[in-house]
């Protein structure tokens, strides 16, 4: 079994709402490592989780997360103009990140490399 048929199999046995609660743990489950890094990389508010520890929660509770996004696009109301909208919003939001990095002044090589 393919996994776009694996994860179409699987939304269905366990229904649309299932699936969204699903997306909603696992992104709720990316954000717990994420801020213990970042308490660990500030030297905030220490914890008992190395660097090397938190990296590996991090990438497994993304590779839950990319899974989680065929999911969402395996749901019944989830069409190509659902998938072109998110691109179109990638795109813009990606394009005003990156104004307003070159707007709040960065040095002239990172204004450069970014420029894409
Ligand atoms: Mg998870």
């Amino acid at each position: 079994m393919d996994e776009c048929k694996l994860v179409n199999t699987v939304g269905y046995l366990i229904g649309e709402p299932a699936v969204l609660e699903m997306v909603a743990e696992e992104c709720s489950e990316l954000a717990h490592p994420c801020l213990k890094l970042a308490r660990i990389l500030r030297k905030e508010n220490p914890t008992n989780a190395s660097k090397i520890v938190c990296r590996d929660e991090i990438v497994e509770e993304a590779a839950d997360m990319f899974i989680c996004m065929e999911f969402l696009a395996s749901l019944s109301w989830w069409d190509e103009e659902c998938t072109k909208k998110m691109e179109r919003i990638i795109r813009e939001k990606l394009r005003r990140m990156r104004d307003r990095v070159i707007v709040d002044g960065m040095t002239k090589e990172a204004s450069a490399w970014l420029k894409f």
